[in-house]
């Protein structure tokens, strides 16, 4: 499959899991921050807009807090996820400031979603951001948001989030940093013979068990939830690659048009089909 257009993509939102920000389960990896603050920087000065969704609140909690495992009650958890976060935003902010950036806090909550004065104040307010040429660094608000009848604020997981965020900024390419190389057909921690797949045009079912659906589980790092993040952004008619946070120099190579990751895309076709329908 040809990548040229994600060399057109100008607006991008990168999402970064826990355990790519994360040595061990409570030690924090700087290098790895200190990469992603020079990669994101770098699209920005070329021109592009970075929006980043990161994880990385309760993880960085409980590394601050000495913790050698996450608590099991969810007050305990939203408590680190309050220490976790400001430690994570001012380790953001210094690495990003080291490259001339400056970055600003945003922590949603899934209710936005349902009301259409605050789901396009944080559009605006996005927007603004990015007109400062400031980069927006989005999470859940992990302390407050909770699921309770009626009121349902909690994302739980950040694919879903940074599908959520993509959507509302209408950007043009998702990039998932994730532990693993992209989707492969088979579990590459167990089977050497596992090839990656370097492009998904439709999530069909034999797709869905690759990602640990019904039938086979081969779900390394969530898999589950970044496919059905893949579906949602093929459905908008936009791009989303999975690749490695091993190594954040490789989004040069994905926004060069390079082979790197799993691209997630519908045919053209399909999409100026569903831009006809839209009009109509
Ligand atoms: N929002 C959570 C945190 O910052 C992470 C959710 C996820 O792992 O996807 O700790």
């Amino acid at each position: 499959m040809n990548r040229d257009i994600l060399k057109e993509c100008s607006r991008v939102v990168i999402k970064i899991g826990t355990n790519s920000l994360m040595k061990t389960p409570t030690k924090i990896d700087y290098q790895k921050i200190d990469r992603l603050a020079f990669v994101c920087a770098s699209l920005q000065q070329q021109g592009r807009e970075v929006i980043m969704v990161t994880s990385g609140a309760v993880g960085v909690g409980a590394g601050t807090m000495n913790l050698d495992e996450y608590p099991e009650a969810a007050a305990e958890k939203q408590a680190l996820a309050s220490v976790g976060q400001s430690v994570l935003m001012n380790l953001y902010s210094r690495f990003f400031q080291h490259y001339n950036q400056h970055v600003g806090q945003i922590l949603m909550t899934r209710d936005i979603m349902n009301y259409s004065n605050a789901y396009s104040n944080c559009r605006i307010s996005i927007d603004s951001l990015l007109k400062s040429n400031i980069i927006p660094i989005i999470n859940e608000n992990d302390a407050v948001s909770v699921d309770e009848p009626g009121h349902c604020s909690k994302f739980g997981e950040n694919d879903t989030l940074a599908a959520v965020v993509t959507e509302l900024v209408d950007a043009d390419l998702l990039i998932i940093l994730s532990d693993v190389d992209g989707l492969y057909d088979a579990n590459p921690h167990s089977d050497p013979n596992a090839a990656l797949i370097s492009f998904v045009g439709d999530i069909d079912e034999e797709i869905q068990a690759m990602a640990g659906g019904s039938g086979s589980v081969f779900s390394t790092g969530g898999m589950e939830t970044k496919i059905k993040a893949a579906q949602s952004m093929m459905d908008l008619g936009k791009s989303m690659v999975i690749t490695s946070a091993e190594n954040p120099g490789i989004m040069f190579d994905i926004l060069d048009g390079n082979e790197a990751g799993t691209l997630f895309r519908k045919a053209e076709a399909e999409i100026l089909l569903r831009g006809d329908e839209g009009i109509l």
